[in-house]
């Protein structure tokens, strides 16, 4: 019995996120996995209810779980100090160091590529994101009305911890490595980075590694994406760089993440709330869907379950099973099915394949 906690977020948040869980529970019956799934608060409506954007009760529950579901999150309305930013804190909290951002091209969807099969993997608790780098407070100070100054954090162990993953994750892929940074410019912080992950690369001489300076190589993924597999970088180029790679494969809507440290992930979509087209039924799932594959897939790891990794890998085949018919597809991907009827192909195409 896995304890999963499910966080709807803001925006298009719940709409993806019931739609997750339909297709969650209809892999989890289907692969007999037993999952006690928990609804948590979170995102502006904590706010309203409880006066935070994170509530202290969600964050012991999250304690107990296994892993969870994170919708998107509003954050650019985020303001106050009751209104802590859950990605960044629930990342840093529960110490979700590597940030798993497949980009792969799925055979009949509309993309600028086919044939694309790579993963980000971005360093997710520190960086130049300044809601991790300090204790207490944030790492942007504004000494006078003009001057802002943003601290930025590199460490060894991180460094090192990311670039671990990138390798064991080459090692079941193409065994290619790409380190991504800019150590021409940041040299102590990138230089840092580089020299960390060189020293891992030693000890997997069977995975091939290169690397880029993070501008050249912005070119180089547009150019030739299917060059590329496992992709190591830090927290800000590899926010950036997996949203340019979901753009390769036809979008944000199929974009998937997940969250992984050493005892717990959580899964969470590479989009934001998208509130354009918030509460309409129309944001594509299939990005928060796949997310969802992602952590049955790290709990099958984690526990040596086969039935959870069953589940992740049979999710990740209904969803290309319903894309690839062409009939049910949501306004992003050229088509005017909504949210739910996406979920329902895919899970129509879960007990299609038995
Ligand atoms: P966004 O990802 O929300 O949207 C960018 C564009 O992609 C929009 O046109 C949107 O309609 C489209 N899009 C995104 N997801 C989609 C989906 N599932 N289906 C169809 N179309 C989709 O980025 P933004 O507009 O820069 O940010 C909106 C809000 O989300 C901001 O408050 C931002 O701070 C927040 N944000 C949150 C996260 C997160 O929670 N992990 C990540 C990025 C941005």
């Amino acid at each position: 019995m896995y304890r999963i906690g499910v966080l709807p977020g803001d925006g298009i948040g719940p709409e993806v996120t019931t739609a997750a869980v339909s297709v969650l529970r209809a892999a989890a019956a289907r692969a007999d996995l037993a999952l006690d799934l928990r609804p948590l608060p979170v995102g502006l409506d904590a706010h309203t209810r409880l006066g935070t954007t994170l509530p202290d009760e969600t964050v012991a529950a999250l304690a107990e779980c296994d892993g969870w579901i994170l919708g998107p999150v509003t954050t650019h309305a985020y303001t106050g100090p009751d209104m802590p930013n859950p990605s960044g804190a629930l990342r840093k909290g529960f110490d979700l160091y590597a940030n798993v951002r497949p980009a792969r091209s799925i055979p009949g969807v509309p993309a600028l590529y086919d044939g694309v099969d790579l993963v980000v993997l971005r360093e997710n608790t520190e960086g130049f994101y300044a809601d991790r780098n300090l204790l207490d407070g944030n790492g942007e100070l504004r000494p006078d009305a003009d001057t802002v100054i943003s601290v930025r954090v590199v460490t060894r162990r991180a460094c090192e911890r990311l670039a671990r993953a990138g390798f064991a994750l080459a090692r079941e892929r193409r065994r290619k490595v790409t380190l991504v940074h800019k150590a021409n410019v940041l040299r102590r912080g990138d230089g840092l980075f580089l020299e960390a992950c060189r020293a891992v690369a030693a000890d997997y001489p069977d995975v091939a590694v290169d690397d880029y300076h993070v501008d050249a190589f912005a070119m180089h993924l547009v150019m030739r994406p299917r060059d590329f597999d496992v992709i190591v970088t830090t927290n800000m180029f590899g926010d950036i760089l997996s949203d340019e790679a979901a753009g390769l494969v036809g979008g944000l809507g199929l974009a998937p993440g997940l969250n992984a440290g050493d005892r717990t992930a959580m899964a969470q979509a590479v989009h934001g709330s998208a509130p354009d087209i918030a509460g309409r039924g129309r944001a594509n799932p299939v990005a928060l869907i796949l997310s969802t594959a992602m952590l049955c897939e790290w709990l099958g790891g984690r526990h040596g379950d086969a039935a959870a990794s069953d589940a992740g890998r049979a999710i990740r085949g209904a969803v290309d099973a319903a894309l690839a018919a062409g009939t049910v597809r949501t306004p992003d991907l050229g088509g005017t099915a909504g949210t739910e009827a996406l979920a329902n192909a895919v899970v129509a195409s879960l007990a299609a394949a038995g």
